[in-house]
């Protein structure tokens, strides 16, 4: 493969490049296409683009893209309506080059449309086994995620309702994710919770350190040991008093699930440039490229990858293995993991017959 930096390839190169995605938020994943059959079906809400998504250029706070879930959520009430959108976004990473997925979402309930909690997840698993039907060349998993917000009542409700999954989905459901707005509830208030995931077998990954001066609650659940980090934005950022933190998370070698545009444009990051993707990438810490919400952002995976190597001025090689590395982070089996390798290697002679 060619040794030159990737500053000026073709979209298409990273669009055929086999990926891997971790960090991608089902409802946050709808894309607009989808969004205008929803708003279809559901003209009385009166939700228009602008409120569920963030055109190229734009920008949100954090507190404003918490919002947006809201009237995404509206739009979402049904089974059916998961249903559907499990659907569409698998066949839109499909199409983008993923081809392995864990997608992440926190069961709902709905009074309106009597959806449960165990119907939102039976709605996702439905989607996932229809596509794979289809015969869609993508191997999608789940992560039922908690949302912070919610509190430690229904934390413990979904931490149950996960552990019932993992057993029965035949390795479809294989961990757990705490998310939601970090300004909202302590991490103390799911230690217990996390570690009854951990202990059923659910893998952790946790969004930590999104927001500044959580110091105290990133090292209180970095002692969950968790498998994976989501954004870890503040983590590096602090004076020689929470080099700890760096350190920990070094020492255990979490792997970051790092989301670029994501964090650009809700304003947790200042520039590109200034990303902490290069922070880690120096010390050879493992990092993982995702999308967290490729609707709300209006990005994709493809896209992500051009950013990092055109910003980091990465060579064709140093993005192959970053592709090829984010494997050895999935949460699927050892035999999964042998098998995307394998494939890996098949399609790099297949990319690379093309770029000649
Ligand atoms: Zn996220």
């Amino acid at each position: 493969m060619a040794e030159a930096a990737a500053t000026g390839r073709a979209p298409r190169f990273f669009q055929r490049l086999p990926k891997v995605e971790l960090h991608a938020h089902l409802n946050g994943s709808i894309s607009s296409a989808t969004m205008k059959k929803l708003m279809a079906q559901k003209p009385h809400l009166r939700i228009g683009e602008e409120m569920v998504a963030i055109d190229k250029g734009a920008k949100r706070t954090l507190e404003e893209c918490f919002q947006m879930f809201q009237f995404i959520h509206q739009m979402t009430s049904r089974p059916e309506d998961i249903l559907m959108v499990t659907k569409d976004v698998i066949r839109e990473f499909a199409a983008d080059g993923v081809k392995y997925l864990e997608l992440r979402s926190t069961p709902r309930e709905e009074k309106s449309s009597g959806m449960t909690k165990r119907t939102y997840v039976e709605a996702v698993l439905e989607g996932i086994k229809q596509c794979q039907e289809e015969g869609l060349d993508i191997d999608v998993r789940f992560l039922v995620s908690v949302d912070r917000s919610k509190g430690a009542v229904a934390a413990k409700e979904i931490v149950k309702l996960a552990g019932d999954f993992l057993l029965s989905s035949d390795g479809v459901v294989l961990g757990l994710d705490l998310s939601g707005n970090p300004k909202v509830g302590h991490g103390q208030d799911f230690l217990e919770p996390l570690l009854e995931a951990k202990k059923a077998g659910l893998k952790l990954t946790l969004h930590l350190s999104e927001i500044p001066n959580q110091e105290d609650e990133t090292r209180l659940l970095l002692g969950l040991c968790p498998d994976r980090i989501g954004h870890g934005t503040f983590l590096q950022t602090s004076e020689l008093a929470t080099q700890d933190l760096v350190d920990l998370v070094r020492r255990n070698r979490i792997p970051l699930e790092l989301c670029l545009t994501s964090n650009l444009k809700a304003e947790t990051v200042p520039s590109k440039a200034q990303h902490h993707f290069g922070f880690w990438y120096r010390l050879g810490h493992p990092v993982v490229l995702c999308t967290d919400d490729k609707g709300v952002f209006a990005t994709e995976l493809s896209r992500e990858y051009q950013l990092v190597a055109e910003t980091f001025q990465l060579s064709d090689e140093q993005i192959w293995a970053l592709s090829s590395e984010a494997i050895d982070h999935v949460f699927a089996c050892g035999h999964t993991k042998s098998k995307l390798k394998e494939r890996w290697q098949t399609l790099k002679s297949v990319l690379l017959e093309e770029l000649r």
